[in-house]
């Protein structure tokens, strides 16, 4: 990291050390009541140095330079005043994959890996599955899915357009930009016109879900992350419910939607997707802390059905 450290400024004696510099900036954290304190710490000066987190370790005896100091102070303090870390490093991993993230996205959140998780389950065998991910931020979704099944052709929705450029990138970063289209617009409004009508083997979204009286009460964290991608109206089930509407006309007969919520939706979700009729196999998934976190269902419209034998894939049974 010495090198590393010479490179990018001008080394002075009266620096501190890489140690003391993480101690002094954990205890800061630490009063502030960041629970990662020493994680962030250490995430947040080796962002700045540009190295690997593990590469501190070798360096604590080594004297960071004053330009560094200062800028890791400044870190330090944003992250004291609960900005949160993946918006001070511009760099959130998910599916294993480092994804950019800028305050115009939701920070991508390790509950969304079970959506894909189960959303790809479902789709099973079906060769080049045609996806739509509504409400897209910062492509999380479409670019796991596209780098899991390079087969599928996917779309992808964004009101925003500067979470749509980040999106992009994040496609383009990870080799997957010819997969999936980005439209700009409103939830599906972007798709009518897209020849889509009954073409889709799977909608997923991780729409705003949080119920409006509950923002206040979100970690301080999240207040910097748009409102738009959070707040789901008054039961926080706004969008799910013009989501399942507008999935039917999208949907091939067969064909699942993919949801993600907060636990204690599901049996509102689950009735929601019932009380459309045209929704079966309507199952939930529970994240790692074992709470309610997916709800998916499938589409069963007879009178368009495009038998799977015809399409060459087997479905499989929800589980
Ligand atoms: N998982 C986020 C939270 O609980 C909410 C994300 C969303 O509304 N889609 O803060």
């Amino acid at each position: 990291m010495g090198r590393l450290v010479k490179e990018k400024a001008i080394l002075t004696p009266t620096g501190s050390s890489v140690g003391e510099t993480l101690v002094w900036a954990t205890a800061l954290l630490r009063s502030a009541s960041v629970d990662t304190a020493r994680l962030d710490a250490e995430c947040l000066l080796a962002s700045l140095l540009g190295c690997e987190r593990l590469d501190l370790y070798a360096a604590t005896e080594e004297r960071l330079p004053l330009p560094v100091l200062e800028g890791y102070r400044a870190l330090v303090a944003r992250r004291q005043a609960r900005e949160p870390l993946a918006y001070l490093t511009g760099t959130k991993e998910f599916w294993s994959l480092s994804l950019r993230v800028t305050p115009a996205v939701l920070i991508p959140r390790p509950e969304t890996e079970i959506l894909v998780e189960t959303a790809l389950t479902r789709l099973g065998m079906l060769q080049g599955p045609v996806i739509v991910d509504i409400g897209s931020g910062a492509g999380a979704i479409a670019v796991a899915i596209a780098k899991t099944r390079p087969d599928a052709r996917i779309f992808a929705t964004e009101i925003s357009g500067r979470a749509l450029e980040v999106a992009r990138e994040n496609a383009r970063d990870h080799g997957v930009l010819g997969q999936i289209s980005f439209l700009q617009g409103d939830l599906l409004e972007p798709l009518w016109g897209a020849g889509l009508a009954g073409q889709c083997d799977l909608i997923v979204s991780n729409p705003p879900y949080v119920a409006t009286s509950d923002l206040v009460a979100l970690p301080p964290e999240v207040h910097y992350e748009p409102v738009i991608a959070l707040d789901g109206g008054p039961d926080g089930l706004a969008f799910h419910r013009r989501i399942s509407e507008g999935a039917r006309a999208l949907l091939r007969s067969g064909g699942w939607v993919a949801l993600e919520m907060a636990p204690g939706q599901g049996h509102s979700l689950v009735k929601l997707l019932c009380d459309r009729g045209a929704f079966t196999d309507v199952a939930i998934t529970r994240d790692l802390t074992g709470r309610e976190r997916v709800a998916i269902a499938r589409f069963t419209d007879s009178g368009s059905a495009d038998p799977p034998a015809q399409r060459g894939f087997t479905v499989e049974k929800a589980v």
